[in-house]
């Protein structure tokens, strides 16, 4: 999968070769990834496919920790657990609705956010222009739509050949 994924991008950055600027290595994993133009050269960033997002987690649990710890956060936090219920329900209702949105625009995001955000930076970079969430989204989705396809005619013609040899 590394490998396929380093294929890919030397290709790109052979085809590109302005996006050389682009290139970092995760500070945690040193996997090399493109970044905005506007991060080129440093030195300090996490990849987007997981330790961006596991470093973030990371520091909001830190940040609450220490927040809840403080005499003012211990008066917070009855205070939450009074409103969370009340919360949890407005949210329901929110994911809710918005789970409806996207049904009617056939937009179900195929992928995490992370991967989305980094296809999209990507793909503008490649492409010169700002390509917006939903061409993405739709691009992933025909991709993956693609792949299922060919999924199913490679089973089908292995089923035909086994038909054809019998044993
Ligand atoms: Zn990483």
């Amino acid at each position: 999968m590394v490998a396929q994924y380093y294929w890919v991008l030397r290709a790109v950055v052979k085809q590109k070769p302005h996006l050389r600027e682009s290139l970092t290595r995760c500070r945690h994993c040193r996997i090399l990834f493109l970044t905005h133009p506007r991060n080129a050269g440093r030195r300090d960033l996490r990849c987007p496919f997981g330790c961006r997002e596991a470093h973030r987690r990371y520091q909001s649990t830190k940040r609450s920790t220490e927040y809840y710890r403080t005499k003012e956060g211990k008066g917070k936090k009855s205070d939450l657990n009074a409103r969370r219920c009340a919360k949890d329900q407005r949210c329901k209702h929110a994911k809710d609705a918005e789970k409806e949105k996207n049904h009617c625009k056939d937009l179900q995001a195929p992928l995490d956010e992370p991967t989305l955000s980094y296809l999209q930076t990507v793909t503008s970079l490649i492409e010169a222009r700002t390509v917006c969430r939903k061409e993405i989204i739709r691009l992933v989705n025909t991709i993956l739509r693609q792949h299922r396809i060919d999924q199913s005619l490679k089973l089908l013609y292995t089923v035909k050949n086994c038909r054809a040899k019998p044993p």
